[in-house]
């Protein structure tokens, strides 16, 4: 005898009607809610970091700010989240028990 599944499901469009809204940690900022400003990634890109106060002047100069206390925060907002750390997606409910291994 044929085992009776437990779900079933009939993947008509109605079936695909149904979404389920389900939330991931942030990949551009991994959960941190803020990212590194550009420009202060490309400042921390110089190899070997500057050690001391002189050279880090001198970086920020070279990336045209007159001095370092001009350049912008170094870390901003996520655009991807909003600061929120994570981002929500959706799927089709079909698809989400499948990937539960419910289908
Ligand atoms: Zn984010």
């Amino acid at each position: 005898m044929k085992p009776i599944p437990l779900l079933s499901l009939n993947l008509s469009e109605n079936a695909l009607a149904y979404r389920v809204i389900y939330q991931i940690r942030c990949p551009a900022c991994k959960g941190e809610g803020v990212v590194g400003h550009p420009i202060w990634n490309e400042f921390w890109e110089t190899d070997p970091r500057p050690q001391f106060e002189d050279d880090y002047q001198a970086r920020a100069r070279e990336l045209g700010y007159a001095s370092l206390e001009d350049m912008p925060q170094e870390e901003i907002t996520c655009n991807e989240c909003e600061g929120l750390g994570y981002v929500r997606r959706e799927v089709p409910l079909a698809v989400a028990l499948k990937e539960l291994g419910l289908l």
